[in-house]
């Protein structure tokens, strides 16, 4: 698997002299696979060049798949720019989160209407075919891709590739969802594991890989200031990295303000924190135009049958319908902000001011999914949240619950996810951040739903 970076910059393009060794355009990775099997993931302002690249160095017909991690500018402002879109018979399969409401085709289109660009989406001449994703595996020539939700304000997917016996993640945009800051160094061997279930998931999808390409746009010290932005300090995706026993990790989505110098710095630190932990971990920090090869010679392709639960790709799948939130806050604020955030994106909203009547509501309404907080008069959340999971009907034992608390130290945590809860989202939150996971979680109990009428 060969690997070469066009675009390493996060949030915005930035060239110029104090840029120049790193990059500055946004991000766009190429893989080529063993088989041929071009993929390119993001199609930020990097892709201009890869296009050029692609149209001068390969006959026609140009084809491949564009694995868009989510539509923020920074990933999809390549996209009218890709010379092999506008080619006809070139082929391209353009991969991107399901939304709730809005179709990736039209989330395309709309950068580029009349106001913001000369050419429509219609008028590119190469056939694409669009497909919107949940998570899941699925495959793509020989590689296997494994999409999953990472953290972010905005619906974003992280992706897996694995062929040839060789593993590649792509995980930007994240931001770790347990709100403690770790200042020791990486962590050693046999030192336990973040509290957070998530954290602990997102460990898991960089397990053993041979390169993770992860969010690093800023140090840990600036990170306090910059929770919620949906973006990692690089001194945990060292620890992330190591955690997983994985081979090489590549900063990458630079902070446009950090300089070449400023990126050598970061680079020296995680090199320090990564050789404090007595393990074996590269770290190098992602420039424009480098090239990375994984190759395991010795160890034969392991190739699986498709995972349980695959996220077969389908083209232009049709909007999820519509589903009910159930809000339970005492705070008449909070049910508000969630309310002015949920409602454009079309769920039914419930609210409820108490434990007992969330209770109440849960068992006689539809509710797909409870935002609830913890710090209530009369019942808190974590009894309403015992008390669901002690339900017969499973409709009310596995709906997901989302808490939402102030209580940051660890040990909460822990409670949290000892009495049941799905996820544990500490205030302050950014509602867009509580959209992205309310949207993730009702994926992911849909997925869940439609495998188990798959078994029966
Ligand atoms: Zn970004
Ligand atoms: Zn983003």
């Amino acid at each position: 698997m060969r690997i070469r970076f066009w675009g390493t910059r996060g949030s915005l393009a930035k060239p110029g002299p104090a840029t120049v060794r790193y990059g500055g355009n946004t991000s766009c990775v190429e893989v080529t696979a063993r088989d041929g099997t071009l993929i390119v993931l993001d199609c930020g302002t990097g892709a201009h060049e890869l296009g050029q690249h692609l149209t001068a160095s390969r006959e026609p017909p140009i084809c491949g798949h564009l694995l868009i991690t989510h539509t923020h500018w920074d990933h999809i402002q390549g996209f009218p720019f890709f010379t092999p879109l506008f080619v006809p018979g070139n082929e391209w399969d353009v991969y991107a989160p399901q939304g709730v409401g809005q179709r990736l085709e039209d989330t395309l289109a709309g950068q580029m209407e009349y106001s913001y660009f000369p050419v429509s989406l219609r008028q590119l001449g190469a056939t694409i075919r669009y497909h919107e994703l949940v998570e899941g595996a699925f495959d793509v020539g020989e590689v296997r891709v494994t999409a999953r939700y990472m953290n972010h304000p905005g619906l974003a997917m992280g992706y897996r590739l694995e062929a040839g016996g060789v593993a590649l993640v792509y995980a930007t945009d994240h931001e770790p969802h347990s709100p403690h800051q770790p200042d020791a160094p990486g962590p050693a061997a046999g030192q336990s594991l973040p509290v957070h279930r998530q954290d602990q998931e997102h460990i898991e999808f960089l397990a053993g890989a041979d390169l993770v390409i992860h969010d690093a746009q800023y140090e840990l010290r600036e990170y306090p200031t910059k929770r919620t932005w949906g973006h990692s300090p690089a001194e945990l995706a060292v620890d992330w990295a190591l955690a997983g026993g994985v081979k090489r990790l590549a900063l990458f989505h630079h902070d446009p303000l950090r300089s070449d110098e400023g990126v050598d710095r970061l680079l020296e630190t995680c090199r320090r924190r990564a050789a404090a932990s007595g393990r074996p971990l590269e770290v190098l920090a992602a420039a424009e135009g480098q090239v990375i090869e994984l190759a395991r010679p010795a160890v034969s392709a392991v190739h699986d049958a498709p995972a349980e639960g695959a996220a077969v790709p389908s083209r232009l799948g049709a909007a999820p319908a519509a589903a009910t939130v159930l809000i339970v806050d005492d705070d008449p604020d909070i049910v508000r902000l969630l309310t002015l955030a949920l409602k454009p994106e079309g769920f039914g909203l419930l609210s409820a001011a108490d434990g007992d009547a969330a209770l109440a509501i849960a068992r006689a309404e539809r509710r797909d999914l409870l935002l609830l907080e913890w710090n209530m008069p009369g019942k808190d959340g974590l009894q309403v949240c015992r008390a669901l999971r002690a339900e017969v009907d499973p409709g009310l034992r596995e709906v997901p619950v989302v808490l939402l608390t102030g209580q940051s130290q660890a040990e909460h945590t822990a409670a949290g996810f000892a009495a049941g809860v799905t996820d544990y989202v500490t205030k302050p939150f950014k509602p867009s951040h509580v959209v992205a996971r309310v949207h993730a979680w009702l994926l992911r109990g849909r997925q869940r739903e439609a495998r188990r009428g798959a078994g029966r």
